[in-house]
């Protein structure tokens, strides 16, 4: 059946009515947006003190690979770096190329991620790795939309895989950029809990326009808001002290105080975790329920656990009451 078409005049308003909103987003978004001269000196001077203080992590050694830089992504999506660096390092001289993940193990790629957390992470990964193999020759693709349809990777992941690996200008948006961001040109104590239209166009309007120069943005506010923009923020050692609106504004506090982080001990992922611990260190072997049994007092919470490390995929059960890593 055809799609009923639109009247001219009804698709003109609506066209109009696009136009419309669109104009009142970008005119809001430049409301947020200092002169270009501003942005010039703001940018000079995040770039100059990146290059003195940015933390020396393993992959961002120059010759690191596109794969190394999308590894290094995926396992810092919800770990910090500092965690990362040794396991990264293990991983890349072990799996240095999608080619050589997409040959491992679910047992392999569980054992080695070890306590980084989320293992979910590291099937997935292997999966990517595995489609970068059937259709992409074996390489990490250049563009946002090839990227995005790779399993496990989300629209952060593909825009800082296009600027920290290809060096383009693409919008990453992490948590610290956004507090960053918020602060220095919003006058916000953080940024909002979702992502809003004209927040991303306030940040692209932020985003230099020279493809080199907007990869070095990124990588440089993001580094200011994890290392010294932080939500207790050490402005002191700032090099926006001057130019930050919130700072300037005297840190008025925000309406509503900001999420505080989710609490780990005594939840059904730490039980995940002690049970993944168990069977990792049984190095592919079956282990007895009664030892599963012994890593958590709360059976019902351990069963809950263990039946969605199951249904994850990253488990598998025996005959006789046992359970194993996956075997393939
Ligand atoms: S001056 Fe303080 S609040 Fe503003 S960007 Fe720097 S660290 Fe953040």
């Amino acid at each position: 059946m055809t799609a009923p078409q639109r009247s001219n005049s009804t698709a003109n308003a609506a066209a109009d009515e696009h136009d419309e909103s669109t104009q009142m987003r970008s005119s809001r978004a430049a409301s947020l947006t200092p002169p270009i001269t501003v942005l010039e000196a703001v940018t000079d001077a995040v770039l100059r003190w990146y290059n003195d203080n940015a933390r020396d992590l393993p992959w961002r050694a120059p010759g690191t690979t596109p794969w190394g830089v999308l590894v290094s992504e995926v396992m810092a999506q919800q770990t910090p770096v500092a965690r990362v660096a040794p396991q990264w390092l293990a991983w890349m001289r072990r799996w240095p190329t999608p080619a050589a993940l997409a040959a491992a193990t679910s047992a392999e790629v569980i054992a080695q991620w070890d306590r980084l957390g989320y293992p979910r992470r590291a099937l997935r990964l292997r999966e990517c790795a595995q489609v970068l193999c059937q259709e992409h020759g074996g390489e990490v693709p250049d563009d946002h939309g090839t990227l995005l349809t790779l399993p496990g990777i989300g629209d952060y992941t593909a825009a800082a895989v296009l600027a920290f690996a290809f060096g383009r200008r693409a919008l990453v948006m992490d948590t610290n950029v956004r507090r960053v961001h918020a602060r220095v040109f919003a006058g916000l104590a953080n940024h909002r809990p979702h992502v809003t239209a004209t927040e991303r166009s306030s940040l692209d309007a932020v985003l230099p326009a020279d493809e080199p120069r907007a990869a070095q943005w990124s990588q440089a506010v993001m580094e200011l808001g994890a290392v010294t923009c932080r939500p207790q923020p050490s402005c002191a050692d700032c090099p926006l002290q001057q130019r930050c609106a919130w700072h300037v504004a005297g840190k008025p506090e925000a309406p509503t105080p900001a999420r505080r982080p989710q609490a780990f001990a005594g939840t059904d992922r730490q039980v995940r975790g002690k049970v993944m611990a168990l069977l990792r260190a049984a190095h592919g072997d079956s282990v007895e329920m009664s030892a599963i049994e012994q890593v958590w007092h709360d059976r019902e919470q351990l069963l809950r656990a263990l039946d969605s490390l199951l249904a994850d995929g990253l488990a598998e059960k025996a005959g006789g009451g046992q359970f194993h890593l996956p075997a393939s």
